[in-house]
């Protein structure tokens, strides 16, 4: 019985629904406690509302106040070299946020994996599956949708006459080698180099000598190779973080320590985390003003990409603000956008960063703390989450595709649109959680439907501006992803509590089966479905937070 009352204590601590029924009822922080102690000063009250909200207003003025000193000091004409100095500040968020990045990762999917049983971590695997692949879906057909009604390549007379370079254009490869890259990257031959390098292919190009029975000739040939590049091959650093907490798991007592040692980094890291948050205010205002100072031809780009950029943030709008939340209501009933004024801090660092990745830790830390996520699940959904699931990624690279097709006089087949949702859905799942990840994972769509890859040059021309709204919207479908799994678990914890209660009334007390972890040890009943995400919590009371 003890364990019953226990078991049904660490539900209702650590899943945080009664944190979160309070957020709901009392909006934001700090509404609530007024009412025990009578009326008060409205001084007093807003006092209170902003101390206990102080971060997120500071994170806004941040970006406010960084708009307005891009302004004022866009006026000075700062030399390249002045305006490096100047977006110092920013420089160091990124790089504080980068270097948490890959202990938070591998650790949080350790522990995460280890912590919840394998029926439970398939069960909740495959549901925020589904939940990515069909948020991603509708996200690609908004982005055709509004290409189509916008228009924004038909217009223009001759193609914008921007003075684009083609540097950051990537190479065009086959679309067959761009998703056995995407699954070799999933494979990573050496986990060390996939800290800081993905596996990528190019061609070379080989003579090759061909006899027939009168004469002999050469034919060249173009063969694929593989080279490993710069950047972070993080998709393979998730699956194998994954697969290693289920092996752990499958140890039993003999993995007992190693899961104790991914936890106590795990939360060791989060504390780290929650210093660098006080940081990111400072951090956005130098990233949003060093932008506005760097911008270079804004009127130009403006006039000519005008209507492009606005197919793009609008599409990001209404994905963002009508679609999650829609979805999030209609399966919760909770107010979607209370949800929303949780993650204002990520939000707005996922502006200024443009990075996913970058932006995962405050993530992480909003969610739990303001909308009553459990550890288990956005420490298992989230790095999942910011590294296939990209729904701002797919709905810019659709309205891309059909821009460049409109740029070059190219009309579209309904086959043709479906092929764009589709390599839009898949390519985005490739696409690297940083700035501009989308644009290079564009060239496969280009390459699927036969248009020309080096109008990316366009695209990357604006991307510094649609990249930012992409990135909010990405992450913002990665976090209702995690509130509703919550609300599944939550839900399911309940019935199960309520039948479990029932069959207690009936049959007496219930022998429990010990798992053979202490460290997981819950009955086996409650270690089923959604409970056991609810139950199996060692690391939510060893938080140091
Ligand atoms: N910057 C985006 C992100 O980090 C990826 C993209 O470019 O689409 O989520």
């Amino acid at each position: 019985m003890a364990e019953k009352v226990s078991i049904e204590e660490d539900m209702k601590s650590a899943n945080g629904a009664a944190h979160l029924e309070e957020q709901e009822s009392g909006m934001a922080n700090g509404l609530t406690d007024h009412k025990k102690n009578g009326p008060e000063a409205l001084s007093e009250k807003l006092k209170r509302i902003a101390k206990a909200n102080l971060l997120v207003i500071l994170t806004v003025a941040g970006v406010i106040v960084g708009v307005l000193i891009g302004l004022a000091v866009r006026s000075a004409h700062l030399s390249n070299t002045q305006i490096i100095y100047f977006g110092f500040p920013g420089e160091l968020l990124i790089r504080l946020l980068k270097m948490i990045i890959i202990p938070l990762v591998v650790c949080s999917l350790v522990s995460g994996a280890a912590s919840i049983d394998p029926k439970a971590l398939g069960k909740l695997g495959g549901w925020a599956m589904l939940f990515f692949l069909v948020t991603t879906l509708i996200a690609s057909a908004i982005g055709v949708i509004m290409a189509f009604i916008i228009r924004p390549g038909t217009l223009t007379s001759s193609k914008p006459s921007l003075s684009v370079s083609n540097d950051g254009v990537p190479q065009s490869k086959e679309v067959v080698d761009s998703f056995l890259d995407l699954v070799r990257n999933i494979f990573p031959s050496n986990l060390v180099a996939a800290a800081f390098q993905s596996y990528a292919t190019s061609y070379k190009f080989v003579k090759v000598q061909k006899n027939d029975s009168t004469n002999v000739s050469y034919i060249v040939e173009k063969v694929p190779y593989g080279a490993d590049v710069d950047g972070m091959n993080i998709l393979g650093l998730v699956v194998f973080a994954i697969v290693f907490g289920v092996a752990l798991r499958k140890l039993g007592e003999e993995g007992e320590i190693l899961i104790k040692f991914f936890n106590s980094f795990n939360e060791a890291t989060m504390v780290l985390v929650s210093w660098i948050m006080w940081y990111a205010p400072l951090g956005i205002m130098f990233l949003v003003a060093g932008k506005i100072v760097e911008m270079e031809e804004v009127g130009l780009l403006f006039a000519s990409l005008g209507k492009y950029i606005a197919c793009c943030v609008i599409g990001h709008m209404v994905h963002g603000l009508l679609v999650l939340p829609l979805i999030y209501f209609i399966f919760t009933r909770k107010n979607p956008f209370t949800f929303l004024l949780g993650l204002v801090t990520a939000l707005a660092t996922a502006f200024g960063t443009s990075s996913s990745s970058a932006t995962l830790p405050l993530m992480m830390k909003c969610v739990e703390e303001k909308n009553g996520v459990s550890k288990q699940i956005s420490r298992f959904i989230l790095p999942i989450g910011a590294t296939v699931n990209m729904d701002g990624a797919a709905l810019f690279q659709c309205v891309a595709a059909v821009f460049i097709a409109q740029l070059n006089n190219q009309p579209l087949n309904f086959i043709q649109v479906i092929t764009i949702l589709v390599t839009a859905t898949a390519s985005s799942v490739g696409a690297a959680g940083i700035p501009a990840g989308g644009v290079l994972t564009l060239a496969i769509i280009l390459e699927a439907v036969g248009l020309p890859t080096n109008d990316i040059s366009l695209i990357l021309a604006v991307d510094w501006l649609v990249d930012r709204t992409c990135t909010v919207i990405n992450v913002e479908g990665d976090a209702f992803g995690a509130g509703l799994l919550q609300h599944f678990v939550d839900r399911n914890a309940k019935q199960e509590e309520g039948a479990e209660l029932s069959e207690v009334r009936l049959e007496g007390i219930r022998p429990t089966q010990q798992e053979s972890s202490p460290l997981v040890a819950k009955s086996k009943e409650a270690l089923e479905e959604g409970v056991a995400i609810a139950a199996a919590r060692p690391s939510e009371k060893e938080s140091i937070m």
